[in-house]
């Protein structure tokens, strides 16, 4: 196939699985699929395609119209590429809590950013971002629930992995949710043509909004509500403050096989396992469901092949406590290689 493309929309897809050798355990094959290789970095960039070309052909979007959406950073920066690349002007809603890369890269390809509180939550953001599209007559894209948003999974993502296990037996397939759309759009997929792939979810361990077992409860205006469960936690993309249309869709479809939760300090370890160990570079729910992946390989039986989804890159997270512990300055034994020789010693 050719390399040349019409245009950086074209580049969206086509993320390439690669084996985990080195952090697999003994008689069982786990492979990852990476997203940091989309364009802008993300799984989300997929979603942002999806939902905009769905809106043009239904015409629920015109020519020259403000596009809004609340997303926790990635969305909004695939949504920034996508309206960059087909000249519609963008407004995003973020709670201050999500990292400031993203504010930044989301402004830097053009994109207005509307700052939400961060005690407000998701729901919060979601709810101003609503409220903008009313008043000024914009585009909402309502990825928590946009069936656009699955159904460019079940066309792109699900169709890649069958190809990629074309030759090899897929036993469990391992994600997160955040809008669910990933979820959602490959399992049913796999369900139909790979009926003997597990559909392993996993969650927050402190937002375990699934394995809680409450339903999700919406307001008087159908918006969801705070659920519970939820309780701020470092997988910035995974779990928002409530269960949304397309995550409760794969529950109520019974499309879930297992549910598994994970601890924040285990997705930051397991992120930095990635990046150290396999010289994968990627974010906090990527190690989060590595985390869970190796919990899936604990239990399954000799010669599972086991793929997890890897959603974004580890460059979004520089200010976030995935790098607390990496530091500016020269440590211990940075400064000692720096003493090794007699003659240049430029620490003042
Ligand atoms: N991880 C990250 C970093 C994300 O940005 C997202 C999307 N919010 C997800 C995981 C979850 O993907 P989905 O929205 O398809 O459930």
């Amino acid at each position: 196939m050719a390399n040349r493309y019409n245009n950086i929309l074209e580049t969206i897809g086509g993320t390439p699985v690669v084996k985990l050798g080195k952090l697999a355990p003994e008689g069982v094959n786990l492979y990852a699929k990476i997203e940091a290789f989309n364009p802008m970095g993300s799984v989300k960039d997929r979603l942002a395609l999806g939902i905009i070309e769905a809106a043009e052909k239904s015409g629920d979007l015109k020519p020259g119209q403000t596009v809004i959406e609340a997303t926790s950073g990635n969305t909004g920066i695939g949504l920034a590429m996508v309206c960059a690349q087909k000249g519609y002007p963008l407004v995003v809603t973020m709670a201050a809590s999500f990292s400031i890369e993203r504010r930044k890269m989301m402004r830097f390809l053009g994109a207005k950013v509307i700052i939400t509180p961060a005690p407000k939550k998701g729901s919060g953001m979601l709810a101003k971002a609503v409220e903008l599209a009313d008043k000024h007559g914009w585009f909402l894209c309502r990825q928590f629930e946009n069936e656009a948003n699955a159904d460019f999974h079940s066309r792109t993502t699900a169709r890649e992995i069958l190809d990629d296990f074309a030759d090899e037996k897929l036993d469990y397939w391992v994600t997160g949710y955040g809008t669910g759309g990933t979820l959602k759009g490959v399992s049913r997929v796999l369900k139909k043509e790979s009926p003997d792939t597990k559909v392993v979810v996993c969650e927050p361990a402190n937002a375990a909004l699934l394995a809680s077992g409450t339903e999700q409860e919406s307001d008087a205006q159908g918006n969801p509500v705070s659920h519970p469960a939820f309780q701020p936690h470092p997988m910035q993309g995974w779990t928002p403050d409530f269960i949304s249309k397309l995550t409760a869709d794969s529950v109520d479809s019974g499309l879930i096989d297992q549910k598994l939760t994970v601890a924040g300090d285990d997705a930051m370890r397991c992120s930095k396992a990635l990046a150290q160990q396999e010289g994968i570079f990627v974010g906090i729910s990527a190690g989060g469901t590595l985390a869970a992946a190796l919990e899936v390989a604990k239990n399954a039986p000799k010669g599972s092949n086991i793929l997890c989804m890897l959603p974004d890159t580890g460059e979004r997270y520089l200010s976030t406590p995935l790098f607390g512990d990496v530091s500016v300055d020269m440590n211990e034994a940075e400064l000692e290689i720096s003493h090794s020789t007699p003659n240049f010693h430029f620490e003042g």
